[in-house]
């Protein structure tokens, strides 16, 4: 069976607060209720003590005077019509002496008894009564005595405190749930404030955020939390739209040129080597869009977690070396020289696929963006203790510093026109950026316009990690040797 839960907080709070209060006036009532119940019995119990003085006195009186005309009466006062105490006396051989008018008949208590003894019984029509009995000796001869008082007045007044205070409990739970639900509803006004306000905040209303009324306050705090991450999903979803945009964008610069290509191609009218330039041209874009296409897919798979990094040793100059020789057509083609330098023994520890495609893209824009005849330099080299770096240094225009942080980003080119020209997309560096971070690392770039950049991976050294274990480095080598 479903557990029932009250629907709102401040039900809750309410009905906590009156549970707590109900317990301290619990507790605190049965406190007061023993403690004057037991001042009230211990006071009946000194009257009593009172009682039998007298009743001892009244005897040394009798004694020095006329034992025959002893009563016990003598000294006690009587309140009321209502007789509230009685005194009973037997003689030595136990015979009744004298008995307050009023009082039923009982056994007398055992003569043998020493010292004093109280005791509670009942007496006709339920009447609690209590009892002190004792020896008193006058001369030679032992009396019993034996007092007793009406417990009716303690117990009358035991009712009207119970009465009081079982009356005072129920008051006390409604008042405190009343202004528990009172003093909840005061402290949640501001929650109910911001469930209203975030309900408004839609994907295209982003912009709206949380009252804050307090920044120091637990609810001030949620707010400015939530704010933050406001903030944080408001520029993701920015960023979304603008490489949305940009994408579009780029994606329609190919597709308007092979469109015009061909519109131009189908004017001709001497068809063959005319119309093999048309399609040259056409396949060209096409290419173009592939490889931006491609771009594209790596990056959506890289946000959305769905590019898997697979960490291994990496011997940094071999990577080097495939790279170039693999980007070597293109310098050819603009008559420029690589070289690459290094120590062969050096490693790093990632994902050779990413570091691989992160260096592509460095080397492909020293070519791209270095002049004719330009020397590419690519160095492998490590501080010998936790990192190794790959190294691409260029002679070209090099990058102005305003640009540093931005050429990394998505679609950012310092130079719209030439770029494009080049056959650049805006996305190498964002891509290779990725690629190293994702490796645990990081690419710094040193640059002076005029002069030429040097773009730098840096990674965890695979030589001196602690990290590589001797497992990894025995299937490196197999692999190596196989
Ligand atoms: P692109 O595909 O346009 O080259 P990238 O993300 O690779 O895009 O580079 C971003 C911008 O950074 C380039 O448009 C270019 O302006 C600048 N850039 C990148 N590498 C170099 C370089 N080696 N020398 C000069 N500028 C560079």
């Amino acid at each position: 069976m479903p557990r029932w839960r009250p629907r709102s907080v401040r039900l809750r709070l309410a009905l906590w607060y009156s549970a707590a209060v109900g317990l301290v006036v619990l507790i605190y009532a049965a406190g007061v209720y023993t403690f004057v119940s037991r001042s009230l019995r211990e006071e009946l119990d000194r009257s009593l003590h009172d009682d039998f003085e007298i009743v001892e006195q009244s005897l040394e009186t009798a004694r020095a005077s006329d034992a025959t005309a002893w009563s016990p009466e003598q000294g006690h006062h009587t309140d009321g019509s209502e007789p509230v105490r009685w005194s009973e006396v037997w003689g030595p051989v136990g015979e009744l002496r004298f008995r307050s008018p009023g009082l039923e008949e009982r056994p007398a208590p055992p003569t043998a008894a020493a010292g004093y003894e109280y005791a509670s019984v009942v007496g006709a029509a339920g009447m609690p009564l209590r009892t002190l009995s004792g020896a008193h000796s006058v001369g030679a001869s032992e009396f019993v005595v034996r007092v007793t008082r009406s417990e009716e007045g303690v117990r009358h007044e035991l009712n009207e405190l119970l009465m009081g205070l079982g009356l005072g409990l129920p008051i006390a739970v409604v008042l405190a749930g009343v202004g528990g639900y009172q003093l909840a509803r005061r402290a949640l006004r501001p929650v109910e404030h911001m469930t209203e306000q975030a309900q408004s905040i839609t994907a295209d209303h982003l912009r709206a955020r949380l009252p804050v009324d307090n920044p120091d306050d637990e609810l001030g705090r949620l707010a400015t939390v939530f704010n933050e991450m406001l903030n944080r999903i408001e520029e993701a979803f920015e960023r979304l739209r603008r490489f949305t945009a940009d994408a579009s964008h780029e994606l329609r610069t190919p597709l308007t040129a092979i469109r015009s290509v061909g519109e131009v191609g189908l004017r001709e009218r001497d068809g063959g080597a005319a119309y093999r330039e048309v399609i040259g041209s056409m396949l060209e874009e096409t290419d173009r869009l592939t490889g931006l296409v491609d771009r594209l897919l790596f990056l959506s798979r890289a946000d959305s977690g769905r590019t898997s990094v697979r960490r291994g040793l990496v011997p940094l100059l071999a990577l080097a070396r495939e790279v170039t020789g693999h980007l070597s057509v293109l310098a050819e083609e603009r008559a420029q020289t690589i070289d690459v330098e290094g120590e062969a023994s050096i490693e790093a520890r990632a994902d050779p696929m990413l570091i691989r495609e992160a260096l592509i893209n460095l080397v492909d824009n020293a070519i791209k963006y270095s002049p004719r005849g330009a020397r590419v330099h690519v160095r492998v080299f490590s501080d010998g203790r936790e990192e190794a770096a790959l190294e691409v240094t260029d002679t070209g225009p090099g990058i102005d510093p305003e640009h540093h942080a931005r050429i990394f980003e998505r679609f950012y080119r310092v130079d719209q026109g030439r770029s494009r020209d080049q056959g650049g997309s805006g996305l190498g560096l964002a891509i290779a950026r990725w690629a190293v971070a994702a490796n645990g690392g990081r690419i710094e770039l040193e640059s002076e316009v005029g002069r030429g950049s040097t773009f730098r991976i840096v990674l965890a050294s695979a030589l001196l990690s602690s990290q590589v274990t001797g497992t990894e480095r025995a299937l490196h080598d197999l692999g190596q040797h196989g």
